[in-house]
């Protein structure tokens, strides 16, 4: 009786609701709707860091205490993975427990700077010089779309990043594939075809269960990259560099110094924590009065001058979206070699998003390998003929190597690449020095092409 007696109540009540609505459009005063939201400005960020592990961001702190102390701008960052695979200087903490340990040091770092929106993609720490490898095992996949959700949702102006190439020194295949991905998603965050799920507005947002995530696309305005080669020489003229003298007009006290004390957070790791409490210690900060040292990637403004401030002339707000050239097959002769691998990828990838200034850094590419270890290179012989072709492979070696694997005749199907697996003993001299590898091959009594890899020779040649 009494659920009776409440469903005609609320008959009553929408009748007499609706009768008022219609009276009111009747008289002309239709209901104005709700605002839209807007994006939330808590998020908003003018440079996003995305880079491989945590203590990466103390390759640019000598710039950012500069941005974020006496420019005001607000800083987001990513991490790629918490580092579990580096030493540990402060206990026996490894592998999971070091990755908690390093992703909180991080935090706690960035906290110093007043940096508070961080997060990680949770891929595992992969040390090596291969990007294919660390793209693999951190399933590029789920972090490309969580990266481009954390682009969407900070909304940036710029990206700072690890330089997407393979480049002889400490070059860590993990932080290639932060830069490969920061690429990436630059391209793809202002396009709302790229996950679209992210981009859908919920039905409800005040209700539960909504299943789209109501961002909207975002196209940043520039991205830069960074490297921490040994030697950074070849990014000279690349783009913006800055001082770490400077006095901050803010703190009263050089950018170097700032940057230390936020790499001090980092005590699990000798080559930064460590490091910096060591010159925070001493009062020796020549490690730190290094510039900041970037390389512009592409702009999607006008008016980009290749060595300004990365924020000059940025007028924050959306713009159009900037799509990227893409893939496009090159034209290439009937039979043909080339450096595969990594190698073969970055020359299709640097096209496909407008980084063709990339390929002319390191002419020849290079590479660093251990003294008396196996190096691996990956040939890639072509075939784009419409008959079979049996390749010849030959190689010149440095004085005191030995091939272990690679000469031999190939052959290659029609409209295929075959990738010959060429393995070298390298000869056990110790002091660091440069080598050539060079590759010829040869089909029907011509040479087909030849290729040269410059090699940096060290105690080892795996990344930290
Ligand atoms: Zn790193």
């Amino acid at each position: 009786m009494r659920k009776t007696l409440t469903a005609v109540s609320i008959l009553l009540l929408v009748s007499f609701q609706w009768a008022a609505s219609r009276a009111a459009q009747t008289a002309g005063q239709i209901p104005e709707a709700a605002q839209n939201p807007q994006p939330d400005a808590r998020f908003k960020a003018d440079i996003l860091v995305i880079v491989a592990h945590p203590d990466d961001e103390t390759e640019v702190t000598g710039y950012l205490a500069r941005a974020i102390f006496d420019q005001h701008k607000r800083v987001a960052a990513i991490f790629g993975t918490p580092g579990n695979s580096g030493g540990d200087a402060v206990s026996n903490a490894q592998a999971a427990a070091l990755g908690d340990i390093r992703i909180t040091e991080a935090h706690e770092a960035l906290a110093s700077f007043g940096v508070l929106h961080v997060w990680c993609l949770g891929g595992p720490d992969t040390p090596g010089q291969n990007v294919l490898h660390s793209l693999e095992t951190w399933n590029h996949g789920n972090a490309l779309w969580q990266t481009v959700r954390l682009m969407r949702l900070t909304r940036p102006e710029v990206i700072l990043t690890w330089l997407p190439d393979f480049v002889a020194g400490e070059n860590h295949d993990d932080h290639q594939a932060a830069g490969v991905i920061a690429t990436e998603a630059f391209d793809m965050a202002g396009d709302p075809t790229v996950f679209p799920e992210q981009v859908a507005p919920p039905d409800n947002r005040l209700g539960v269960s909504n299943l789209a995530e109501g961002l909207q696309p975002w196209q940043a305005k520039r991205i830069y990259y960074f490297s921490d080669a040994d030697n950074t020489d070849f990014l000279v003229g690349k783009g913006p560099e800055y001082n770490t003298t400077d006095i901050s007009p803010s703190k009263h006290t050089p950018y170097y110094k700032l940057a230390a004390e936020e790499m001090a957070y980092h005590l699990t790791q000798n080559d930064t924590g460590q490091l910096a409490k060591h010159a925070l210690a001493t009062g020796d900060f020549a490690y730190f009065k290094q510039p900041v040292r970037l390389a512009l990637g592409k702009s999607a403004v006008a008016n980009t001058s290749v060595s300004g401030d990365i924020l000059e002339g940025i007028t924050p707000g959306a713009i159009p979206y900037v799509p990227p050239r893409g893939y496009r097959q090159e034209a290439r002769q009937a039979v043909s070699v080339e450096l595969g691998g990594p190698w073969a990828f970055y020359r299709d990838f640097w096209r496909a998003h407008g980084l063709d200034h990339l390929a002319l850094l390191l002419n020849p590419p290079e590479m660093s390998v251990g003294n008396g270890e196996q190096v691996h290179v990956p040939i890639l012989i072509r075939n784009d003929s419409d008959e079979p072709v049996e390749v010849i492979l030959t190689s010149t070696l440095p004085a005191g190597w030995r091939e272990l694997h690679g000469t031999a005749r190939y052959p290659v199907r029609p409209h295929e690449a075959y990738t010959a697996h060429t393995l070298y003993l390298t000869a056990s001299t110790a002091k660091p020095e440069w080598q050539t590898l060079h590759w010829k091959a040869e089909s029907n009594g011509q040479v087909a092409g030849d290729v040269t890899l410059r090699l940096r020779t060290a105690s080892s040649g795996l990344p930290q």
